[in-house]
């Protein structure tokens, strides 16, 4: 390992108590009362095509409740909470099974230890339970389509419920605010050395390629990660972004270039300051355009919703859209 590697954040890894209690808790609630819903529903809807996107929706909800409790919980430890996803995925087939028993049998039958369970599929694998295009599938059929069903369930619930990759502050015990996007710059022959001299504490030549040019379909976003509560977890990511227009329709693909390496709290506030910069030569810019204009400045409202950028960091940043140093742009799965 290198130096270098040394300055990219890694997760801790750690499980707290809490984190743990919160995936179960809110996994097995969600594996209840979503596995049940869905068998009530799966049951008495006569479209299968809706029941297959049900299926998807099944799996993603419990992912979905378990990555929910692991951000809560500060769980960092991506591979562990995908593991609980598949847990809670198992947890909630086996509920569904248990109502759509009860269900088919017309709420007479309840069953809840799994090897009567296992016979009674059995009994229906044989017999038949729907019909699609007039024909019930049975037997291998049958058992394929309750097979490829349950890895659908658990396969989504895996890689939905994948604890945050956003950076954690160990010493503060808090995820960083993550915000993306906060600054453009241009990608070009400078490129790689950007990422090399970032690997090596070299800011300089960052603070110049601000001052060039951005090509709008092929540039560079940065995203911060900044601990709320201290000035020792700043973290930046850069990604290349390729902006494709073809048939009207434009499609963004987006290269991480350098995923949040550790930088110095005082780089952190000069890439803010060029940022507030940008915004106010833009301003600058869409004022003077407009009064060069006659018609009401109104209409052109979207275009500057930057405008409010004041010069303390924080509030600049506040009064940017949806609250970007809040949680809501957490990377979620
Ligand atoms: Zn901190």
């Amino acid at each position: 390992m290198s130096y270098a590697d040394d300055r990219y954040y890694k997760n801790s890894g750690a499980v707290p108590l809490g984190g743990n209690i919160a995936m179960l808790g809110i996994g097995s609630v969600a594996a209840i009362v979503v596995g049940g819903i869905y068998s009530i529903i799966a049951w008495y809807n006569p479209f299968i095509y809706v029941n297959f996107l049900l299926t998807l929706g099944f799996g993603f909800a419990l992912g979905f409740a378990v990555s929910f409790a692991s951000i809560v919980g500060k769980v960092r430890n991506r591979m562990f909470s995908s593991m609980v996803g598949v847990l809670v995925g198992l947890l909630g087939l086996y509920v569904a099974w248990i109502m759509y028993i009860g269900v088919v049998s017309e709420w007479n039958l309840w069953l809840f230890d799994p090897a009567q369970i296992f016979q009674v599929m059995n009994v229906m694998a044989e017999e038949g339970v729907w019909e699609i295009r007039g024909a019930a599938p049975t037997g291998i059929a049958l058992w394929s389509i309750w097979g490829i069903e349950a890895l659908v369930v658990l396969g989504i619930a895996f890689f939905v419920a994948t604890a945050s990759d956003s950076p954690f502050c160990e010493s503060c015990q808090m995820w960083t605010d993550d915000v993306e996007g906060f600054l453009l710059l241009a990608d070009d022959e400078n490129t790689p050395v950007l990422k090399q001299q970032l690997e090596e504490e070299g800011y300089d030549s960052f603070v110049r390629q601000a001052d060039m040019p951005i090509d709008p379909q092929k540039h560079l976003k940065l995203t911060l990660a900044s601990c709320p509560n201290c000035e020792e977890s700043d973290y930046l990511k850069v990604e290349q972004v390729t902006i494709t227009i073809k048939d009207g329709d434009s499609s963004e693909s987006k290269k991480d270039l350098v995923k949040f390496i550790s930088i110095p709290h005082e780089f952190t506030n000069r890439l803010i300051a060029i940022a507030e910069q940008k915004v106010a030569e833009i301003d600058a810019e869409t004022s003077s355009t407009l009064a060069g204009m006659e018609s009401e400045p109104q209409e052109f409202g979207s275009a500057a919703p930057v405008a409010d950028a004041g010069t303390k960091v924080d509030e600049a940043a506040k009064t940017d859209d949806d609250d970007p140093w809040g949680d809501a742009d957490r990377d979620r799965p």
